[in-house]
């Protein structure tokens, strides 16, 4: 079995090949250099393959964790290559970096935004050893995806279900007064903390 195609297939990536791998073991982090393979390298205009190779663009990306690795990231050389047919160098086109968000891979967006379903961009971003804003804007740039294909029903309000743009929004929460119910519990453990047989306060 060639293992580092089952790498390279385990983190969503496509038509490239493994040059290097780094693996940080207390860091629980795994950095993965990997090239474009050429023959997969085409012009997006023409669909022709490059005749020559200019130079080997490097991207830093994040990709899925990888068993206890959390932190995985891949240094991707792009191919940037010359075609004849169109007279002009331009680089491959790679279809497993996300769109949108060009610092991920598309395997790790998709990751990061079904735990998203689930939990809170807050909890994910320490999941995944990522910032939460970054989680939150992929969380809406999914969810706008996907309003595009679904309808709510008619009447139904789901503003209140908004708890994690609430929860980026109120890290900081102001600490409320103490209410009469907290400052007479406060005195009645006082007063117990007290009683007879009790040597130091709890
Ligand atoms: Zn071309």
């Amino acid at each position: 079995m060639d293992f580092r195609q089952t790498i390279i297939t385990f983190l969503g990536l496509q038509d490239v090949k493994i040059i290097d791998l780094k693996v940080f073991k207390k860091l629980h982090k795994i950095e993965v250099k990997v090239q474009q393979n050429r023959e997969s390298c085409f012009c997006r205009l023409c669909g022709e393959q490059f005749s020559t190779v200019k130079e080997w663009d490097l991207k830093i990306l994040r990709a899925p964790p990888l068993g206890v690795f959390q932190h995985v990231t891949v240094k991707f050389m792009q191919l940037r290559g010359y075609c004849d047919n169109c007279d002009r160098t331009a680089v491959a086109d790679v279809d497993w970096i996300h769109p949108k968000f060009s610092s991920m891979t598309c395997g790790l967006a998709e990751v990061a935004g079904r735990l998203m379903e689930e939990i809170t961009c807050e909890a994910v971003g320490r999941i995944l050893d990522m910032g939460s804003k970054a989680m939150w804007d992929l969380d809406q740039y999914r969810m706008a995806v996907m309003m595009q294909h679904l309808r709510m029903p008619d009447g139904l309000d789901v503003s209140y279900l908004a708890a994690d743009e609430v929860h980026f929004r109120t890290i900081a929460v102001k600490k409320p007064s103490r209410t009469f119910c907290e400052t007479l519990a406060s005195r009645i453990c006082h007063k117990s903390c007290r009683a007879k047989g009790r040597e130091s306060p709890i």
